[in-house]
């Protein structure tokens, strides 16, 4: 390898943003090589407008090779490092087996969902992570709403018509605010179903968005209650069928939608390198350098970075940190071949943005709490600002979305089968009311 190549493993806000900068600073004079499993950036703020029908999907899916020119990206998932040989191996979407050589690595692979040890839960919830679960979700949702439509039992009507989204965090919050005002649109032409969907928001903590600004939780709570989402807070579910869930007091709620959004972890690649972590991320020094490994960084979800902001804590899992330390880690690459100074990674909170769909947002930009329509136009624009492509076409959507009404069909083309809650077990999910496995025709 006579050029200098720099590997970079994951094209998420953190990789992504690393390439980018890498191919500036490098000025043509180093091979930035992203091995990524898709061949676009997933913007994934906006998959809660996938699964309601605002946004298609290929919106919030930004091609790699033409926002990235300059960069060599690879089609596969890394499953090996070898770190003395400086290779890693990985597996291409047909299933070969290669290997890359590296002077330089970047670890940026992000995070998965978190689970729980609640019974019944890998089996029949879905997670929240990418454009798959999001197709899911949007035809499940409207499955649901048809089925509860010919339901001669009021029982299996009203399960079907009751929706499960356990987590109030972004995620969690964000798709019970959108999946409400979707399902309340299908049931307009369907006079047969008698009452609005149900929807439970449920969360241990005592408020929604309980790790960000009381303030914007307090505006997320209001515009929740005005479209009468049921929160339940201090509580959890403790037991999953198919039939529905058992939550903490011996409720039972039939259903058959179950949203798991309880937050996520970090990529558990991490785990299988053998170096050290923290809270399951791997450790970084505030250059994000791997500690004994002055050739290997990492950046985003996966890297347990200082936060010299608040001494003795490591950064959130959010795509701000995550695109700045992506920027951080190419200045720090260029800066160990020569080129600029290496700076330390530190980020002050700039705010956060929260779509809760219809006119309803809540957001802080720069500490200062926002609600109804101007937190909209802030939410908007960040988005807008914050996508690395596509931006016309989202917009697009959005102005369509407000003019027309909302295209309430299924496609079928995501079997619950290929969306399990814990990528590990994917051949294991069993048949189930909650979760049909056979694509639709
Ligand atoms: C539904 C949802 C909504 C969110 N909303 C917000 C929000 O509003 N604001 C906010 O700040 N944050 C939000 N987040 C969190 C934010 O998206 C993450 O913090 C951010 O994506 C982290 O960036 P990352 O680059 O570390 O990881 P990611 O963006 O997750 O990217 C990781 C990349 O690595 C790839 N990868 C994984 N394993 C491998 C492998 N073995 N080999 C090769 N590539 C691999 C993945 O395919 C992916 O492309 C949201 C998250 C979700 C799931």
């Amino acid at each position: 390898m006579a050029r200098p190549r720099i590997v970079i493993v994951g094209a998420g806000f953190a990789g992504f943003t690393a390439a980018r900068e890498l191919v500036k600073l490098s000025r043509g004079g180093a091979d930035i090589v992203l091995l990524n499993p898709t061949d676009y950036f997933l913007y994934l703020p906006l998959l809660p407008e996938v699964s309601a029908g605002i946004l298609e999907p290929r919106r919030v899916s930004v091609s790699l090779a033409r926002e990235l020119p300059g960069v060599k990206v690879i089609l596969g998932e890394a499953d090996q490092f070898d770190l003395e040989a400086r290779t890693v191996g990985y597996t291409d979407p047909e299933g070969a087996k290669k290997t890359l050589g590296y002077h330089r690595l970047v670890i940026a692979v992000g995070s998965v969902n978190k689970l729980l040890p609640v019974p019944g839960v890998t089996e029949y919830a879905h997670g929240y992570r990418g454009i798959p679960e999001a197709l899911y979700l949007r035809d499940h949702m409207t499955r649901q709403i048809e089925m509860a439509d010919n339901a001669e039992d009021p029982a299996e009507r009203s399960a079907r018509c009751t929706f499960v989204v356990v987590g109030a965090g972004y995620t969690g919050t964000e798709v019970a605010a959108q999946g409400v005002l979707y399902t309340k649109e299908l049931t307009r032409h369907r006079p047969g179903l008698k009452g609005e969907p149900r929807w439970l928001l449920i969360d241990t903590a005592d408020r929604v968005l309980p790790q960000l600004d009381p303030r914007l939780s307090r505006a997320a709570d209001k515009a929740l209650h005005e479209r009468g989402v049921e929160i339940l807070l201090n509580s959890s579910v403790e037991q999953a069928t198919a039939e529905g869930v058992r939550l903490r007091g011996g409720e039972f709620v039939p259903t058959r939608a179950l949203i798991w959004c309880v937050g996520v972890r970090p990529d558990p690649l991490v785990a299988g390198l053998g170096l050290e972590t923290k809270q399951g991320r791997l450790v970084v020094d505030e250059f994000l350098a791997v500690p004994g490994h002055p050739d290997m960084y990492a950046c985003g979800d996966a890297a347990a970075v200082p936060d010299l902001t608040r001494p003795g804590e490591i950064t959130g899992m959010t795509a701000q940190h995550a695109t700045r330390q992506g920027a951080t880690v190419a200045r720090n690459i260029a800066a160990s071949y020569g080129s600029g100074r290496r700076r330390a990674y530190k980020h002050h909170d700039l705010g956060f943005v929260v779509d809760l769909g219809g006119l309803d947002s809540a957001a802080n930009p720069l500490g200062v709490p926002l609600s109804g329509l101007p937190a909209k136009a802030v939410t908007r624009g960040y988005h807008l600002l914050s996508m690395p492509g596509n931006r016309v076409r989202v917009a697009a959507d959005w102005l369509l979305d407000s003019v027309l009404p909302r295209q309430g069909v299924q496609l079928g083309l995501v079997p619950a089968n290929a969306v399990p809650l814990d990528s590990a077990f994917p051949a294991a999910m069993p048949n189930s009311g909650a979760t049909e496995v056979k694509a639709q025709p």
